[in-house]
């Protein structure tokens, strides 16, 4: 029987993106051009604008050394609720404790009269969301490549008892080799007791997994992430992601209903369909584990290269 699409969920649903900042009325003022942390006499040159997200703008930064670091600013205006400061002090004690390869490294942070700077790794290849619409699809063994990553990362973060949730291609980040970097810990959570269910709806709608909307009885746990894996698996080798749709609501009702077919017209193998068809299974206690996704024909029996060539940035590599 079909779940009806919960109310909380519809008006996440229909909640629209913050609106581009347009004006200087809205447009917070640039941090300065000198960084500083005063206590630890450091100081941060500020050269360049990286982006911007839900809530922070992201600069490129340099050090006296010369070492350069993306620093993620969030103005102290943005964070007069209790809400907004505990999500991020969430956000800042979840990242920080994490260390490992293919998850962007955390500095720093620090504040001054106006904002609370982070200083983090310095991904300077752009997040595989940018990527992919430079090259529209990758090749299966590219997709191999930061898939393994990515489970190296997410396993690194469940044996520390965190789930991401956010898991997307704009915050899988890539560095100067072409290695993922797993960011924005915004909407991560840590399991502090066994068998802890969460029960917030979050996430990007395209790449939630279907308990954290249909299941709110229950929660959710860990398994989302793998969700996530397989929806990232499918848009590298696809081209766009399973359940995607106009309506945010039909994206919903898609996922509701395990509703996703693989397009005739592009090129996808057996063992990718395979893979990809288990880890979006609607139970999350029948999904395969992420030990089981590595050792699955479509890993074990592919091509995986030792590293991507930047020229892949803009144009397929040949693996064979
Ligand atoms: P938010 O948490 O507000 O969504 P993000 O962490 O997603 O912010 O960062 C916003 C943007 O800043 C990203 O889309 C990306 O363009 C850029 N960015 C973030 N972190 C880095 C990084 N470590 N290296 C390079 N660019 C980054």
């Amino acid at each position: 029987k079909a779940a009806a699409i919960p109310d909380k969920v519809n008006k996440y649903a229909n909640a629209a993106p913050p609106l581009p900042r347009q004006n200087s009325k809205t447009t917070p003022p640039s941090p300065p051009r000198v960084i500083t942390d005063k206590n630890r006499l450091v100081e941060f040159n500020r050269i360049g604008f990286l982006g911007e997200g839900g809530f922070a703008r992201v600069y490129e930064v340099k050090d006296a050394r010369g070492s350069r670091y993306a620093c993620k600013v969030v103005t102290k205006t943005s964070l007069k609720t209790k809400k907004a400061k505990t999500k991020l002090y969430a956000e800042i004690k979840i990242h920080r404790s994490l260390s490992h390869p293919n998850i962007v490294r955390f500095a720093d942070c620090f504040e001054d009269e106006d904002n609370v700077y982070m200083t983090l790794e310095l991904c300077s290849s752009g997040s595989l969301m940018d990527m992919l619409r430079r090259r529209r699809r990758f090749t299966e063994p590219e997709a191999r490549f930061f898939i393994v990553q990515l489970i190296g990362a997410c396993n690194y973060m469940h044996t520390h008892q965190v789930i991401h949730r956010d898991l997307k291609l704009g915050n899988l980040f890539l560095d100067a080799s072409m290695n993922i970097k797993v960011g924005d810990f915004g909407l991560a959570a840590l399991i502090e007791n066994e068998g802890e269910r969460k029960k917030t709806i979050c996430g990007t709608p395209n790449y939630i997994a279907p308990e954290v909307l249909f299941d709110q009885a229950n929660g959710h746990s860990f398994e989302v992430d793998t969700w996530s894996i397989g929806v990232i698996l499918y848009t590298l080798i696809i081209g766009r992601p399973p359940f995607q749709t106009k309506e945010v609501k039909d994206i919903y009702t898609r996922i509701r209903d395990n509703e996703y077919e693989f397009p005739s017209e592009k090129y996808i193998s057996g063992e990718a369909k395979s893979i990809i068809t288990r880890i979006l299974t609607p139970d999350p206690s029948q999904r395969p584990t992420l030990l089981e996704i590595i050792a699955s024909p479509f890993i074990e029996q592919g091509i995986i290269p030792g590293f991507i060539p930047m020229s892949a940035l803009d144009t397929a590599p040949d693996f064979r």
